[in-house]
């Protein structure tokens, strides 16, 4: 197929046909469902001929794919204002050897966490896709975050002409550097409000405002239209997709790999985003053999994975990876639609399933086109074994999203005897995580209850400078003296109001 040719439809089929520019704006599709591209494009070069591209090289070469109703020169100026200075290395996103594994670290960015990666190219996707379909709307990006997509949404759209950004946060479901991060944001056109709920109740707040059609045509009045920084937007999705290309060119370098060699891939996963890109990744030609979702005790990937059943119905438990807590995954809805062969009629049944019981069960054909993937999990303790585990062994600091991961790999390695080579997304920088990371590697508990324990978050960051050697990452500098900007609080039933207090309607 020509990538010329590619455009976007919704996975529960009534969206038509939608450039990419559309699809992005739009963030959701009309009928619930969620946009994916009509074909995966192939990589369609050696990668020895990619070899010398450096990150905004492959990341054009890769989104241009995806893009076509863009032109070449519009996606270069995108990805020169996104992968700039506000990272703190040139390599943007580094592979680390640690031990026998790799770590891609992708917490490099403006917010220290992976969100940067697609949020600092997502505005300028959108405002480039609004000047090209002719929009003279304003976009107002409604967001619900679980701590990482929240501050990395509010960054990179602050002060962007044309938007506003508003995002939703579970008041108990954040950490506090979290927390901190997003109160404190500058930018006029930026809104935060904490809801009483956990992420889901956030996220399916968000989703009913969205597919709310009186107060979109409200919007429309004003002026004004609704668009998703979350990674239900594809927008969000193909940037990711560059990162694992560029992992394996990276392994090409450092002569770990030869051309064409397979690897694993681990992914430390909550809404099924990263992963999702993983997978996409694969299916345009990189040698993946694994993929491996790594879940916390919030293991419903894993059920799923390993049974076939999707299954909300449990209770959400807050754990010390809190963007990994979420029993909905949004993004599955789009690897489902490849297990059915892209048949929306299938997607509609099983989803009519999910929102009224809470549960769904796929074929066993379905399933048998699982067999890619692996999934494990982690309990609290294991995260705590696995940062310590790194420290101790390979004096490498990982945070407690990323030690899911490791957890996971290391209990696949002994499972399945695999020796594959192995890369583990790095998903956030550990001083977002102090707490958890200096209770991890102190010598013992009682270390730790007499030297840290009664310290706030802020100064446990200095701490895990002093203790491990290691620079804090420039975004969290002096983070606990910022002056909080924001100090909103409301119930999900009172989501709709504060939206419409913020756009004055
Ligand atoms: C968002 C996030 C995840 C989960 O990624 P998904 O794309 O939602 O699966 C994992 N780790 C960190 C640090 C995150 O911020």
């Amino acid at each position: 197929m020509k990538e010329s040719e590619l455009y976007y439809r919704s996975t529960r089929g009534d969206a038509g046909h939608i450039p990419s520019a559309e699809a992005m704006i739009n963030g959701m599709a009309s009928d619930g469902g969620l946009f994916v591209p009509s074909f995966i494009p192939e990589i369609g070069m050696a990668f020895s001929g990619l070899s010398d591209m450096d990150y905004k090289s492959l990341a054009c070469y890769v989104i241009e794919k995806f893009l076509p109703d863009f032109s070449a020169e519009q996606i270069r100026q995108c990805v020169d204002n996104a992968y700039d200075k506000k990272f703190d290395t040139g390599l943007i996103a580094p592979v680390v050897k640690s031990g026998d594994t790799f770590f891609l670290e992708l917490y490099h960015g403006a917010t220290a966490a992976f969100k940067d990666m697609a949020l600092s190219i997502l505005p300028h996707l959108l405002t480039a896709s609004a000047r090209k379909t002719g929009l003279e709307k304003e976009i107002v990006i409604l967001t619900a975050t679980s701590g990482d997509t929240g501050k990395a949404a509010l960054d990179s759209f602050s002060d962007v002409k044309g938007t506003k950004i508003i995002v939703f946060y579970p008041k108990q479901g954040v950490s506090l550097i979290q927390e901190r991060q997003m109160v404190t944001q500058e930018g006029k056109n930026t809104f935060v409000c904490s809801i009483e709920g956990n992420f889901d109740d956030a996220q399916t707040g968000v989703k009913k405002i969205f597919n709310d059609r009186k107060f979109n045509e409200l919007l429309k009045e004003k002026n004004l239209v609704f668009s998703s920084a979350n990674s239900i937007n594809i927008g969000r999705l193909i940037p990711q997709i560059a990162y694992y290309i560029y992992a394996y060119l990276q392994l090409l370098r450092m002569n770990e790999v030869e051309e064409g060699e397979d690897i694993n891939l681990v992914v430390p996963t909550g809404n099924f985003g990263n992963i999702l890109a993983a997978y996409y990744a694969s299916l345009m030609g990189l040698p993946v053999q694994r993929l491996i979702c790594a879940s916390n005790e919030n293991n419903v990937l894993y059920d799923f994975i390993n049974t076939g059943v999707y299954d909300r119905k449990r209770q959400l438990k807050m754990t010390m990876s809190p963007s990994m807590d979420i029993l909905v995954s949004s993004n599955l809805e789009r690897l489902v639609y490849d297990l059915c062969e892209q048949d929306p009629a299938v997607i509609n049944s099983l989803y009519k399933d999910f929102s009224e019981k809470g549960v769904f069960q796929i074929t066993d054909e379905m399933k048998e086109k699982l067999n890619d993937f692996w999934a494990g999990f982690a309990t609290e303790e294991q995260t705590i074994e696995a940062i310590r585990d790194s420290f101790k062994k390979n004096n490498y600091l990982i945070d407690t999203h990323t030690a899911v991961g490791y957890h996971v790999y290391r209990e696949y390695r002994e499972i399945t005897s695999d020796r594959v080579k192995t890369v583990i997304a790095s998903t956030a920088s550990p001083f977002k995580f102090p707490r958890s990371v200096i209770r991890a590697i102190s010598r013992n508990d009682a270390e730790y209850e007499q030297d840290y324990k009664n310290l706030d978050e802020f100064a446990l960051l200095e701490k895990l400078s002093e203790l491990t050697g290691v620079e804090i990452p420039w975004p969290l500098r002096g983070i606990g003296s910022k002056k909080v900007l924001h100090n909103n609080f409301c119930r999900v039933d009172k989501m709709k109001d504060f939206v419409s207090d913020a756009l004055g309607i």
